[in-house]
């Protein structure tokens, strides 16, 4: 028991160390690092690539005869260790920080300023960092995030972004060798003959501002709205799933992506959000049709049109109000 508790460990601080320090699996990690917030729901926040990479890391415990529902277990324990960890409001935990990865370690493997980058990639124990050379102690708080920010809520590019300067690079990139280098390498790397590494800049705390773009608080009621209605419903799916079949689920995930990246974009008053919202609503009913062999059709198509058609006056009436307020809306 000790011993697959030791090892799924061990595993996790070398998958999450290649997370930071080569390019291709950074891609698929970076979307839990762009919050410039810390607190719980940052440990939430996690890339849609990242397992098609992690599952490679642990394959030596197979070798080594661990059983895998063991291993699916210890794993979801080291996962749900480190829930509680993203949090400012717990400082020093004393002796406990020579052993544990506690919430001040943590802190610091979010930090953008130069001297944290890279540091304390440890799950549940922090040992790995202090015998691999990786560990560094919290001095001040950290600024949290990414060295260059990503001042988006669109959660689609949040997974996209760092995947597009990659494949921008390499076709600047001269040549196989170096086209494969960007994708290999530490994030900064460039060929010589593209300006070289890029060092990370010492964040000025007089400049230093979180990404916000002031939305009008009217908008904030409406998008927490439906917010919350998009959660119950992918709550539901999630419980449900096994009664949906492959192409209800496909559709279901699509509306979910599209709601996410159209609150986010409302937030930021984008113009083609309006469009997408009213269509978005306009789905809503239609997208009930998909569960005719599953429930009483006519209660949820009813339900469906009633909220959609409620929502769009809502929507209306807000954001005619929020142009008046504020013409300027971005594109
Ligand atoms: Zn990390
Ligand atoms: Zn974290």
């Amino acid at each position: 028991m000790g011993r697959i508790v030791l090892g799924v460990d061990f595993f996790y601080y070398w998958f999450h160390r290649m997370s930071h320090e080569v390019n291709a699996l950074w891609a698929a990690h970076i979307v839990h690092h762009q919050s410039e917030d810390y607190n719980l729901s940052v440990a939430l926040r996690q890339s849609w690539f990242q397992s098609a990479f992690s599952w490679f890391f642990y394959l030596p415990l197979a070798l080594f005869g661990f059983d895998p529902i063991m291993f699916l277990t210890i794993s979801s324990f080291n996962t749900l260790y480190q829930f509680w960890i993203h949090t400012r409001t717990i400082g020093s935990m004393g002796p406990l920080e020579w052993i544990l990865n506690t919430p001040s370690h943590h802190r610091v493997h979010h930090g953008s300023d130069p001297k944290y980058l890279d540091k304390n990639h440890a799950g549940t124990l922090i040992i790995w960092d202090r015998i691999f050379g990786t560990f560094k102690k919290e001095m001040e708080e950290p600024h949290y995030g990414i060295t260059s920010p990503l001042k988006s809520w669109n959660p689609v590019w949040a997974n996209f972004h760092y995947w597009r300067d990659l494949f921008n690079l390499a076709s600047h990139a001269v040549g196989w060798k170096d086209k494969v280098l960007v994708f290999i390498k530490p994030p900064g790397w460039r060929p010589e003959y593209l300006g070289g590494f890029q060092q990370p800049l010492e964040v000025d705390s007089s400049l230093y501002h979180k990404y916000d773009a002031k939305t009008q608080k009217s908008i904030h009621l409406y998008l927490l709205i439906q917010f919350v209605m998009v959660l119950a419903m992918s709550t539901a799916i999630l419980f449900l799933q096994n009664k949906f079949n492959m192409i209800q689920l496909i559709a279901f995930a699509v509306f979910v992506i599209v709601s996410l990246m159209n609150f986010g974009g409302l937030f930021e008053m984008k113009e083609w959000c309006v469009k997408a919202e009213i269509m978005r609503l306009i789905s809503l009913p239609l997208c009930s049709l998909l569960l005719l062999q599953n429930a009483n059709f006519t209660i949820l198509f009813s339900t469906c049109l009633f909220i959609a058609a409620i929502s769009l006056l809502y929507f209306q009436i807000v954001f005619s109000n929020a142009r008046k307020q504020q013409p300027q809306i971005n594109s």
